[in-house]
C-alpha cells in the first residue's frame, strides 16, 4: 500500500455533505480515485454533483449501490449509521471502512488537541482554539464544530495546532488517528439508537478517542465523572500522561479549586489561573471545561496569564446558555443546544436567579425524573413546549405550575408572564427540536427573535 495513501488508491465515500465532500477533495489532490455515493434525492444535491464535478469525482444521488464495494476504502461520514447494510457488506468482504477524520490525520503535519465526550464538546473545542489564538499560536479549530479537518489539514505547517471536535460517531471507524492531546470531558448516556442501545457500546466508542496515544501524549479526562474515570483507568496504556480535572477535590496533578482558583499543577509546575468567579462562562459545568481547555493549553505551552485572559473574554458559544436581553428586570437566556436531560440538569444549576423554564420537543426517550430535584430547588414555573409538552407537564406538574404552548411565541408570552423581576426565562428543552423546527439552531434563532421582539411594559 502506498505510503502517501494508507488506504489503498481506490476510495468510496458514504455521505455527501460537509465532510464527505471535503474529504473527496483532500483524496483527490492526494491522486486517490474517488466516488462518492448519497442516498438522499439528487435535487437535494445538486451543489455536492457541482462541487464534485469539478473535481472529477464520479458519484451516485439517491441510491446507495454496490459500486461503493468496488473499492480499497470505504469513508463512512459521521450521520451514516453503522448498521447500513452496505457497511455490514463491505467490513464483510475484508475492505477497510474509516471516516472522514481517519482519512484527516493520515494528512495532518500538525499536533491534534482532540475534545470528546457527551456534553461540552463544542464549547471546549472553541474555548480551546481561541486560548491558542489569543496567545497568537498558529492554529485551526475544525472537526464536529463546523469545518471539516479535511479541509484544513492542507492548510496546516508542523509548527501549528488543531483542535478538534470528536463526535463517537468520528470515532468509530478510526484506525491510526493518534491525538497528542485528547480529552474526554463526560460520558453520560445518549445516542444510544446507534450503539445498539447500549451503554457499554457508546463508552468504548469515546474510549477509542486515545486508543492509539502512546509515549509523549497526554489524556485529559474528568475525574468527577465516575463512568470516565474508570473507563480511562482501565483501558489507557501507561505511557499516556494522565491530567485528570476536578471541580469537586484538589488533585496532585491536573486542574481543581484551590481556594477558589481553577489551578493547574503539571511538570512539577503549579500554575494560579483564575479565580472560578471571574470565568465569563457561567456555571459549574463550564468551570469543568474551562479546565479541561486550561489543561490543553498548558500542555502546548500557552502562557497562564494569556489562558487567564481568555477565559475572562471568552462569552461562549451561540444557542448554550446564550445571553439574549435583558427586559423589564428579567433575563432571557437561549440554551437550545441543550438536547438531553444532563445538560439540562447543568443549566437549571447554573444561575442563582429563579428561572422560567421553557422545555420539552421530540423526546428521546427522556427520564425527567432527574430533573426534578433543581427544578423543585431553582425553577418558579416550567413552560411545556413541542411533541413531549404532555410528558413534561406530568413530570413536572407535581413540583411547579407547568402551562402548555402551542408555539414559541407563546411559550415566550407564557414565560414572560409567569416570570417577575428578577427571574430568568431559560429555553433549555433537553429534547431535540425536529417537532417544531428543522434543528436546534433554528429553535434558537426563533425564540431570540420572538424574545428580541418584546416590548417593555415600563
Ligand atoms: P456538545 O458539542 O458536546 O453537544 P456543547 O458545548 O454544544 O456540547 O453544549 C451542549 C449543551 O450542554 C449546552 O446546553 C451546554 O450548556 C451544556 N454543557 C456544556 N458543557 C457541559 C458539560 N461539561 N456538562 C454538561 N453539560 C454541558
Amino acid at each position: 500500500m502506498s505510503e502517501l495513501l494508507p488506504g489503498g488508491v481506490r476510495y468510496s465515500i458514504l455521505g455527501g455533505a460537509r465532510s464527505g465532500l471535503a474529504v473527496a477533495r483532500l483524496l483527490v489532490e492526494r491522486g486517490a480515485t474517488v466516488f462518492l455515493s448519497d442516498s438522499a434525492p439528487p435535487e437535494k444535491m445538486a451543489p455536492a454533483a457541482a462541487a464534485l464535478e469539478a473535481i472529477g469525482v464520479a458519484y451516485e444521488f439517491g441510491v446507495n449501490s454496490h459500486r461503493v464495494l468496488d473499492a480499497d476504502t470505504v469513508v463512512v461520514s459521521p450521520g451514516v449509521p453503522s448498521d447500513v447494510p452496505l457497511v455490514q457488506e463491505a467490513l464483510a468482504m475484508g475492505i477497510g471502512v474509516v471516516s472522514e477524520l481517519e482519512v484527516a490525520g493520515w494528512f495532518c503535519p500538525a499536533p491534534v488537541v482532540a475534545i470528546t465526550g457527551t456534553n461540552g464538546k463544542t464549547t471546549t473545542t472553541a474555548l480551546t482554539g481561541r486560548m491558542f489564538s489569543d496567545a497568537r499560536m498558529s492554529s485551526a479549530v475544525a472537526g464536529n464544530i463546523g469545518t471539516a479537518f479535511s479541509e484544513v489539514v492542507g492548510t496546516l505547517s508542523g509548527d501549528a495546532v488543531v483542535v478538534l471536535e470528536v463526535s463517537s460517531f468520528q470515532l468509530d471507524y478510526i484506525r491510526s488517528f493518534r491525538p497528542k492531546v485528547a480529552a474526554i470531558l463526560n460520558i453520560t448516556p445518549d445516542h444510544l439508537d446507534r450503539y445498539q442501545h447500549s451503554f457499554g457500546n457508546y463508552i468504548a466508542a469515546k474510549e477509542r478517542v486515545f486508543m492509539n496515544q502512546g509515549t509523549g501524549d497526554v489524556l485529559i479526562y474528568n475525574a468527577d465523572d465516575e463512568v470516565t474515570r474508570m473507563a480511562v483507568t482501565r483501558d489507557v496504556v501507561a505511557a499516556v500522561k494522565l491530567l485528570p480535572f476536578s471541580i469537586r477535590q484538589p488533585l496532585e496533578r491536573g486542574a481543581f479549586l484551590s481556594g477558589g482558583v481553577l489551578t493547574v499543577a503539571t511538570g512539577g509546575k503549579r500554575h494560579d489561573i483564575i479565580r472560578s468567579d471571574a470565568i465569563s462562562i457561567p456555571g459549574e459545568h463550564n468551570l469543568a471545561n474551562a479546565m479541561a481547555a486550561s489543561l490543553a493549553a498548558i500542555v502546548m505551552g500557552v502562557p497562564p496569564a494569556s489562558i487567564r485572559a481568555t477565559l475572562k473574554n471568552f462569552k461562549g458559544v451561540e444557542h448554550r446558555l446564550e445571553f439574549v436581553r435583558e427586559l423589564d428586570g428579567i433575563a432571557y437566556v437561549n440554551d437550545s443546544k441543550a438536547t438531553n436531560v444532563d445538560s439540562v440538569w447543568y443549566a437549571l444549576r447554573a444561575f442563582d436567579r429563579p428561572l422560567v423554564v421553557l422545555m420539552g420537543g421530540r423526546d428521546k426517550g427522556n427520564d425527567y425524573g432527574r430533573l426534578r430535584e433543581p427544578v423543585q430547588e431553582n425553577v418558579r414555573a416550567v413552560v411545556a413546549i413541542g411533541e413531549s409538552a404532555d410528558k413534561v407537564r406530568a413530570a413536572f406538574a407535581p413540583v411547579v405550575p407547568v402551562e402548555p404552548a402551542a408555539t414559541m411565541s407563546e411559550a415566550v408570552s407564557a414565560a414572560r408572564r409567569l416570570a417577575r423581576p428578577g427571574d430568568i426565562v431559560l429555553l433549555s428543552p433537553a429534547c431535540a427540536s425536529f417537532d417544531w423546527f428543522e434543528n436546534y439552531e433554528h429553535r434558537g434563532k426563533v425564540f431570540k427573535e420572538v424574545v428580541m421582539s418584546l416590548k417593555s411594559r415600563t
